[in-house]
């Protein structure tokens, strides 16, 4: 099956942006990776359009192409009138120059099937049985309608698009050439490649990679007066908002004409389509119609470009002569599409929410995070193998947070978490023993009240961050050494306290021990001096030297001495 739209591999930072823009929710997540649903997606473009990481990867189309060029077979381009707002030229004689630098032997603008179209519409309009008329220009729409709206059916036209008509159009003139459509939309691959009319469709993206990388410019051709090639012709309008409506000489009687472009709005219509009646519905899934769709190179917005159209219609030169479309039969059918989905029990959805821990209502937050708009929607993702369990956001909080409680719980030290208000934020039950706090609950209660240590307080206020500060805690007569970690982006402090008790206790010992050694030898000292001294005369300079050693051995204890602090 070929894939006509997806997103790049790794590029996913699962943000479920996509998801939450699709009108259909025809995207799957697996492994961390948004993958879109083929068969359930309308190709209207929404999600990678508003994907941040611009994973877009549209199936490409220029190396088929590029082989078309180099064969022997004349290739001709039909190329939508939307090529004026994405490529800063109005005049087709330049395009149709640029395309035949490519290689193309002929191009037209994809209007001349457009106008067969709208002749048409007209007749079945004429024929007053439809009770509402959509129109179906829009491969998008109509996708839409054949999977998801089965009761919009029989009143969408049985007509070929503009790019299918002319593509019979020029079968006829060229019956041995191969066609190429150009246009901004992604949808029209699928739909050229159903159709088994045309060869390739190229986006104006991949058409402005072309002239790239061959080197054409088109603000360096020129043409010969009178050959600018434009021709009036109204169908010219399709790709603005309404252009359909526009393109009727004189819009058959007996309809209301309504344009709705948008695919939220598109869906809000067809929700709605049998309080309609007598109504013509242009219906376009792109905002301000295909002049903005997903592979236009707009500058300067939908706005600007849907001016440029008019203004290129509006001057269009010359009389347009509509081609024979005598023996072209351009009804068309569309079937209804049916989706393989699971439809699943509410048991089956019961479970599923279970185990996100959405065991009664409250817990259902439909908070949309997941990309979906309801916890139950995600559920029957989920069994559809849509939808990961881990991509509900407050799911995964409360198990970060469950998770972390846990590692704080059961640390062997005394973990404290104070607020920018010095108030307790979090505490484990090893801290409330080293610190004497009785309270259960100690949260939201101020350090100032819950610690009986002016040393400890003092610590916290300098708000700074230390490390293996030995502090006495009197209330429990432990002594604990402090860690402490200013957490400015988040406004909190950050305490890790390690009983060290036992060891201050040794070396108090310790120390004891050696000032008692030192006293011992300071005595022995005394008595050598005295014995020394009197027999001094006896001795005489060598009780000098025997001074000096007895005195280095006093500074070398007095050095290894360990001071209390
Ligand atoms: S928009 Fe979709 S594809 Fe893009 S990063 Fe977000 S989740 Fe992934
Ligand atoms: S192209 Fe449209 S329908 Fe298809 S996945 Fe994207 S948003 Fe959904
Ligand atoms: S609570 Fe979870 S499942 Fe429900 S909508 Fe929000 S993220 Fe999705």
């Amino acid at each position: 099956m070929t894939v006509y739209l997806d997103f790049k591999n790794a590029r996913c930072k699962d943000c479920y942006k996509c998801l939450r823009a699709c009108p259909v929710k025809a995207i799957k997540f697996e492994n961390h990776q948004a993958k879109i649903i083929e068969e359930q997606c309308i190709l209207c473009g929404k999600c990678t359009s508003v994907c941040p990481q611009d994973a877009k990867t549209v199936h490409a189309e220029t190396d088929s192409v590029k082989a078309l060029l180099n064969g022997n077979v004349p290739v001709i381009a039909s190329v939508a009138p939307s090529f004026i707002s994405s490529f800063g030229t109005d005049n087709f004689a330049v395009f149709r120059i640029a395309l035949g630098k490519l290689g193309f032997a002929e191009a037209e603008e994809t209007a001349v099937g457009a106008a067969a179209v709208t002749a048409e519409y007209g007749k079945l309009l004429e024929s007053g049985k439809y009770k509402n008329f959509i129109t179906s220009a829009c491969p998008a729409v109509n996708r839409l309608i054949q999977l998801f709206y089965p009761q919009a059916l029989p009143y969408l036209a049985p007509v070929d698009s503009p790019m299918i008509a002319h593509a019979k159009i020029l079968k006829k003139k060229y019956p041995n050439a191969k066609l190429v459509f150009i246009g901004p939309c992604i949808a029209k691959k699928r739909e050229a490649h159903e159709s088994g009319l045309l060869d390739a469709v190229l986006t104006f993206e991949e058409l402005k990679a072309l002239f790239e990388s061959s080197d054409v410019k088109l603000d360096e051709i020129a043409v010969l007066p009178g050959t600018e090639g434009g021709v009036k012709n109204i169908a010219k309008y399709y790709p603005i908002s309404r252009g359909i409506i526009k393109s009727f000489p004189a819009c058959p009687e007996g309809y209301e004409y309504v344009a709705v472009d948008g695919v939220e709005r598109v869906m809000d219509v067809l929700d709605n389509i049998e309080l309609l009646d007598k109504t013509f519905l242009e219906l376009n899934c792109c905002d301000f119609a295909c002049v903005n769709g997903p592979c236009s190179l707009l500058e300067g917005g939908a706005v600007k470009a849907g001016a440029k159209i008019r203004r290129y219609v509006a001057e269009g030169k010359g009389d347009f002569v509509m081609p024979s479309v005598e023996g072209t039969d351009l009804r068309c059918e569309f079937p209804r599409i049916r989706k393989r989905r699971i439809i699943p029990t509410e048991r089956e959805i019961n479970e599923v929410l279970a185990r996100t821990g959405k065991n009664n209502p409250e817990k259902l937050y439909n908070c949309g995070a997941c990309g979906y708009s309801t916890c139950r929607e995600k559920a029957i993702a989920v069994i559809n193998g849509y939808a990961e369990l881990d991509m509900c956001l407050p799911y995964m909080r409360e198990k970060a947070e469950s998770m972390s409680f846990e590692i704080i719980q059961n640390s062997p030290n005394g973990i404290v978490v104070l607020d920018s208000d010095y108030r307790i934020a979090e505490i484990n039950n090893r801290a409330k023993t080293l610190l004497g706090i009785d309270n259960t609950d100690a949260k939201g209660i101020s350090a100032f009240d819950a610690f009986d240590s002016a040393e400890l307080i003092s610590a916290l206020v300098e708000n700074k961050n230390l490390s293996k500060k030995k502090v006495f805690i009197n209330k429990t007569k432990k002594y604990i050494e402090l860690n402490l970690v200013v957490l400015s982006e988040h406004k909190t402090v950050f305490a890790v306290m390690k009983d060290i008790t036992d060891n201050v206790e040794y070396s108090e010992k310790l120390n004891k021990v050696k000032l008692d050694t030192l006293a011992t030898t300071d005595e022995v000292i005394k008595k050598q001096m005295r014995v020394a001294q009197e027999i001094a005369s006896l001795l005489g300079e060598t009780t000098a030297e025997t001074k000096v050693a007895l005195l280095q051995l006093k500074k070398t204890l007095q050095s290894g001495e360990t001071t209390e602090e």
